[in-house]
């Protein structure tokens, strides 16, 4: 099995445009039983002679974005769960905002290795997000536009170690 890479974070902060980025058109068709894989894409991605698997999770968008109802969705969890490194991206534009903090601080409580990431980090609003994103205490965020493609070796530098 290829090594894997979760990317998970609130709604909206671009971790499907970032899947497509990665993974392109050799997105895998994924377990179709119903409730089970619903909100969950993977694909291939190659990268730099490497290939690993990319999982793309949707577990708040039927939240409330301003709670973390006690638990993450089941789906984000197994992702994270089953993955080598999980990508967790910020927007640089929104900055760290309450449920950031609180997927943050159930991501600390799980075993697998995080790799931070501020997207949207495109012209003057990398810097800013970065410098909030830090205060998560995951390290220094890598920058990126999964949009404009900006910061994917070094993304790829981050989770490296893990894959
Ligand atoms: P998701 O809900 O986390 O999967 O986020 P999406 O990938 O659906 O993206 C949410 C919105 O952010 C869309 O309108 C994207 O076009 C936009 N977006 C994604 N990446 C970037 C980026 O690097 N820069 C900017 N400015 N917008 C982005
Ligand atoms: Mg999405």
């Amino acid at each position: 099995p290829l090594p894997t890479v979760a990317i998970v974070g609130r709604p909206n902060v671009g971790k499907s445009t970032l899947f497509n980025r990665l993974v392109g058109k050799r997105l895998a068709l994924v377990d179709d039983r119903p409730g089970v894989t619903r909100d969950r894409r993977e694909g291939d991605a190659h990268l730099i002679g490497l290939d690993f698997r990319v999982i793309d999770t949707a577990g708040f968008e039927d939240e409330d974005p301003q709670t973390l109802p006690g638990r993450m969705r089941a789906q984000t969890e197994a992702a994270v769960r089953e993955a080598d490194v999980a990508l967790f991206l910020i927007d640089a534009r929104a900055g760290v905002v309450p449920l950031d903090e609180e997927i943050a601080r159930w991501l600390r409580a799980e075993d697998t290795p995080i790799v931070l990431a501020v997207n949207k980090a495109e012209g003057r609003a990398g810097e800013q997000g970065a410098l909030e994103a830090l205060a998560l205490g995951f390290g220094d965020p890598v920058q990126i536009s999964a949009e404009h493609g900006e910061g994917v070796a070094d993304l790829f530098e981050a989770i490296l170690p893990y894959i």
